[in-house]
């Protein structure tokens, strides 16, 4: 396969702004796509050469080492394609540009094939050590001096890392539906396939390879991340109680961050939520599930929180989030130290848990795992009475939780991967407002700001997340709750997602001074919940011609990076909590 396909395909994303015609433009490519090269033009279509949680070096070449090998392969000098990059804003098109205006000396006419574009960037990302920048800076310029200039501007994107064509894994999974199967009705099976191996390629190739009755024969494997099951949430133990007919069994819901641990044999692999290998951030986790998981295979669920060295006792989740590094891991192992709460367990020897219902999962829990001080189970408690689970609550904020997780301990209480579901309902604490919860929301635009704050943001547009058709709607514009030092880093923060209109994927009424692709989650709280005729989140659906909006929104300091924009509150969420506001007024 010719790598000029995906370059007009690329071409074709790049210009589009509705779903619609996304969602054709990438299942006519995956349609002409070979079976054998359908995981390489999957992952090369994301922007990346792997999975991220395979957590093999990724692509993200330096700037500057970019414009070394633009230079070299158009035989311009840097200062020119620094100046063009000035210009143009994005070396993609700067390489474009030159090789348009006959700058490559051609030493051959040979077309770039898909393979071999994949298995230069492939080694370009893992050259490491002496002398592997000039090996790296070759490596594109292997690739260029045989490029035309469209396929110049995205090889260049995808070696600094930037593609960003904003097909996220729900349209590409669409996509192959309606490209194998002639319909999207079939996402479902290819979305649990998904959810249970967090692999598109792999999906991808099955479904090219060998068909749609294979995929829904694809099961959960130890190392490859199963996508993590969501909370619903409610505002009263009464409601929760009555939606779980009252078989339900409270937890503490803890602040911290989500591990998904994978244990085979002397092997420990962790995924984050957001399905990253975070395994070498958390050497002592590892250590831990080593010895206190008795299982020979298990893949088990838990919330990591930072503790107090000396007293043991909860700490907040930003303090965790320093944890978040590459560097200097030893230091934050013991300056923050972790305990994981398991709740639940997806895997054991050999038996796949994950359609077994809660109470015997959290049994083979108790089963397989030796607690220990920072290694332990979360505290529960199996009641039907509202009361009951209210006082528990009090316990659990008392002892520095955010609240419970109730869960469904009925017959078809399955581990339901990727899915929001009401088999788990959360209970956080109040904020003594109407709007009793903060909400997760994406950045997907920014107003300039003025007076004070020029040069920087003045507000940012925030939207929902759709899960019905993929889309983020707007909720409200968040000005205020910002320190200065967040005022300062908002414009190179968010330069990279900047597009010159508005996402595909996103449906807004307002118009703000510039665009952001959907990448930055931040945690919301505001007054309430209201009607608005210019935000897009639920509109038409609670009155014709308004949307639902959050009144006096504010930032609450939580940047939330381990969310990704798919993980952020859903509009069908909001809208329950707006119906649940007018329930208590
Ligand atoms: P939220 O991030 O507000 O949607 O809440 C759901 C998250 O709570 C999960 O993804 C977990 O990371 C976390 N959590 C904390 N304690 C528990 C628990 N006992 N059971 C399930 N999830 C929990």
């Amino acid at each position: 396969m010719l790598y000029s396909k995906l370059a007009q395909a690329y071409s074709r994303l790049e210009a589009t702004t509705k779903r619609l015609e996304m969602l054709e433009i990438a299942a006519e490519l995956l349609r002409e796509t070979p079976p054998e090269e359908m995981e390489r033009v999957i992952y090369l279509t994301q922007g990346k050469i792997h999975p991220n949680w395979m957590g093999l070096p990724e692509l993200g070449m330096a700037e500057k080492m970019a414009i070394e090998a633009v230079a070299r392969a158009t035989n311009v000098g840097k200062e020119e394609v620094q100046g063009l990059l000035k210009q143009l804003g994005d070396l993609g098109l700067v390489a474009e540009r030159l090789i348009q205006e006959g700058r490559v000396k051609k030493l051959s006419q040979k077309p770039l094939t898909v393979r071999e574009v994949y298995e230069t960037l492939d080694r370009i990302a893992r050259e490491s050590g002496k002398g592997s920048s000039e090996r790296k800076i070759m490596g594109l310029v292997s690739l260029l001096v045989n490029a035309s200039p469209l396929e110049a501007r995205y090889l260049v994107r995808t070696v600094e890392g930037r593609l960003r064509l904003g097909l996220g894994d729900m349209t590409i999974l669409d996509a192959l539906a309606e490209a194998f199967t002639g319909s999207r009705e079939n996402r479902g099976v290819l979305e649990r396939a998904y959810n249970l191996t967090s692999d598109l390629g792999y999906v991808a190739r099955v479904l090219a390879e060998e068909g749609l009755e294979a995929v829904k024969r694809v099961k959960i494997v130890v190392g490859k991340p199963v996508r993590m099951m969501l909370a619903q949430r409610l505002s009263t133990a009464k409601e929760i109680v009555e939606k779980l007919n009252g078989r339900c069994s409270a937890e503490y819901k803890l602040d911290g961050e989500r591990f998904q641990i994978h244990k085979k044999g002397s092997e420990v692999q962790i995924y984050s939520r957001r399905l990253e290998n975070i395994t070498y951030m958390y050497p002592d986790v590892r250590e831990m599930a080593l010895t206190h998981i008795k299982a020979e295979e298990a893949i088990v669920e838990g919330e990591g929180v930072a503790v107090d060295p000396e007293t043991n006792e909860l700490r907040p989740f930003q303090l965790l989030m320093q944890r978040r590094r590459k560097y200097r891991i030893e230091e934050m192992v013991k300056k923050i130290p972790v305990t994981v709460f398991l709740f639940d367990c997806l895997y054991a020897d050999g038996e796949d848990l994950t359609l077994e219902p809660y109470p015997v999962r959290r049994k083979k829990l108790h089963e397989i795992i030796e607690v220990g001080p920072r290694f332990q189970i979360t505290k529960s408690l199996v009641s039907s009475d509202p009361r009951e689970i209210e006082r528990f609550f009090d316990e659990a904020i008392s002892e520095g939780c955010e609240g419970l997780v109730v869960k469904s301990t009925a017959e078809d209480s399955i581990y339901r991967a990727g899915a929001r579901s009401w088999l788990w309902v959360k209970l956080k604490r109040s904020y003594q407002s109407k709007m009793v919860e903060p909400v997760d929301l994406v950045v997907v635009g920014a107003f300039y700001g003025r007076g004070k704050r020029a040069g920087t943001y003045g507000a940012l547009l925030a939207a929902a997340y759709d899960h019905e058709n993929d889309t983020f709607k707007t909720v409200c514009k968040v000005g205020s709750g910002f320190t200065d030092e967040d005022l300062a880093k908002m414009p190179s923060m968010f330069e990279e997602y900047r597009l010159p209109h508005k996402p595909p994927r996103v449906e807004a009424l307002i118009d703000p001074d510039v665009w952001f692709n959907p990448a930055i989650v931040i945690e919301v709280i505001g007054d309430e919940i209201t009607l608005s005729p210019v935000h897009t989140c639920a509109f038409n659906l609670l009155r014709e011609g308004s949307g639902l909006a959050i009144r006096f929104p504010r930032f609450t300091g939580r940047w939330r990076s381990d969310k990704s924009p798919e993980d952020a509150t859903t509009v069908k969420e909001i809208v329950d909590m707006y119906k649940a506001q007018l329930r208590t007024i």
